[in-house]
């Protein structure tokens, strides 16, 4: 449902917002293009404190917005939001229609039966009396027309089912798109997020433990100046199928950052958990890519985990910043290396 109406502006405060945004917007290093405006449109109307969060925090952290940042931004405040909007608007609609159709459908058939006892008792009575049995007939001519006008609306009941069934896969897959890192298929951010969430906001009797791994590959600046960028693309494709393959069907693997990966175990010991980080680094840094171009092999790229368990009643957040820090940990130990902080 392309709408725009969750801006809801006047054309006198949007023109302000537009003031604002244009040399915040100008300043970055992502191109003036509507996915970026849409990002510092949020930001200058103060429509969502969490876009206002990430940005500052990407600010602070990068000193400017790039394009990869920006879109990441657009796609997990901006977009999303219609998305999540429409398919509850979609799937209302369905609903109703679902029902209406039921209705007209049952008047269809009590219509039908009625005309047919008409039809029988119409031949009863033309034995007997002439008049009574014109009667009879213009009842059922009536009744003839009223079938016809309910199947009409059952046929345009039935239209408008089929369209609002299109719409909803649209919205679905929209939904999706949201939620997905196109480059490797994993869960973005976003997807992420949602995922973590969930896991931490459903009780289960007994509590098993969850466990994050946060992933870096080492050096990947390196990969691209050497290798070109295109060739990255190919490195983080590479590495995004490895760990998915690697970790069990009921972890979540997302693609969180630029050449960071995340995966969340919601049921694992500290032995499963610990040996799927070691496993992940050493395939990794036993894997040799390809260039599809040239076919020519590239020497090993490594990565740097950091393991942390959630401890109960801790945010998303925290739960999170413990695995950074024993990412960094890792990093700081000379990289290609598992890092799981003391007392998880
Ligand atoms: P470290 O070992 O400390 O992690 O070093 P690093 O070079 O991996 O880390 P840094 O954060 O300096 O660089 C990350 C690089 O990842 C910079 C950026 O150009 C690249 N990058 C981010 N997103 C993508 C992407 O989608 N494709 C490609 N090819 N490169 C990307
Ligand atoms: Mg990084
Ligand atoms: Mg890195």
């Amino acid at each position: 449902m392309p709408t725009l109406n969750h801006y809801t502006e006047s054309i006198e405060l949007s023109a302000e917002w537009l003031r604002k945004a244009l040399p915040l917007m100008s300043r970055q290093a992502a191109a003036l293009h509507p996915v970026s405006y849409a990002v510092w449109y949020g930001y200058v109307a103060q429509r969502d404190p969490a876009l206002r969060a990430a940005v500052d925090e990407a600010l602070a952290r990068d000193g400017r917005l790039d394009e990869a940042t920006t879109l990441a931004l657009y796609q997990r405040f901006v977009a999303g939001f219609d998305a999540e909007a429409a398919r509850r608007v979609a799937d209302g609609m369905q609903h109703l229609l679902a029902g209406m159709a039921d209705t007209a459908q049952a008047a269809g058939d009590s219509t039908a039966r009625y005309g047919d006892s008409l039809a029988r008792l119409s031949q009863a009575l033309s034995t007997e009396s002439d008049r009574a049995g014109d009667a009879v007939s213009a009842v059922m001519a009536d009744t003839q027309q009223m079938r016809q006008a309910l199947q009409s609306l059952q046929d345009r009941l039935a239209a408008n089912q089929r369209e609002i069934d299109q719409l909803r896969d649209e919205v679905h897959r929209a939904r999706r798109d949201a939620v997905v890192d196109p480059l490797t298929g994993l869960a973005n951010r976003r997807g992420f997020d949602e995922a973590l969430d969930q896991c931490l906001s459903i009780p289960v009797d007994p509590a098993p433990d969850i466990w994050l791994l946060a992933l870096d590959i080492d050096h990947f600046k390196q990969v691209n100046d050497t290798w070109g960028h295109g060739f990255g693309d190919q490195v983080l494709r590479a590495v995004a199928q490895l760990v998915r393959a690697l970790a069990p069907p009921e972890a979540t693997v997302a693609r969180i950052g630029g050449e960071e990966f995340a995966v969340l175990l919601p049921a694992a010991t500290q032995p499963q958990a610990l040996a799927l980080a070691e496993q992940v680094r050493q395939r990794v840094s036993a894997a040799r890519i390809k260039r599809h171009d040239s076919g020519e092999t590239l020497a090993r790229v490594t990565l740097s985990v950091g393991l942390s368990r959630w401890r109960a009643g801790e945010s998303a957040q925290a739960l999170v910043e413990r695995a950074d820090q024993a990412l960094y940990a890792s990093k700081q130990g000379g990289r290609d290396r598992v890092t799981e902080l003391p007392g998880g």
